[in-house]
């Protein structure tokens, strides 16, 4: 990959695809807590390129948007997995996500 394919991708994450991903992200913790390497293989099995870099912090700034809570399993041991599901609020944003994008697909499909 040269550095305008880099720099293209770069552009196309943040600008479009951080908001999908967030998206699959609230999705997934909704149907039980998930872990961030779970996550990450999910995401990269839709296609995605993502790095533990990216996630990590945008399954934070989530939960700092009160969209997701995470907590680690105290019977764990020192390298228990900080474990995230979706919040009520979260939930609530989803729903209003989904049916924006019904719209939108039905307009750009
Ligand atoms: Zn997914």
């Amino acid at each position: 990959m040269n550095g305008d394919e880099r720099e293209e991708r770069k552009a196309l994450q943040r600008e479009i695809l951080l908001g999908f991903w967030k998206v699959h992200i609230l999705h997934h913790a909704v149907e039980g807590p998930v872990v961030g390497q779970w996550m990450l293989s999910e995401l990269r099995h839709h296609g995605y390129e993502v790095s533990p870099g990216t996630l990590y912090p945008l399954l934070h700034r989530l939960e700092r948007l009160g969209w997701l809570a995470s907590e680690v399993d105290p019977g764990g041991g020192p390298k228990a997995p900080r474990r995230f599901r979706t919040t009520p609020a979260g939930k609530a944003v989803l729903a209003k996500v989904r049916r924006q994008l019904h719209e939108l697909l039905e307009e750009i499909d």
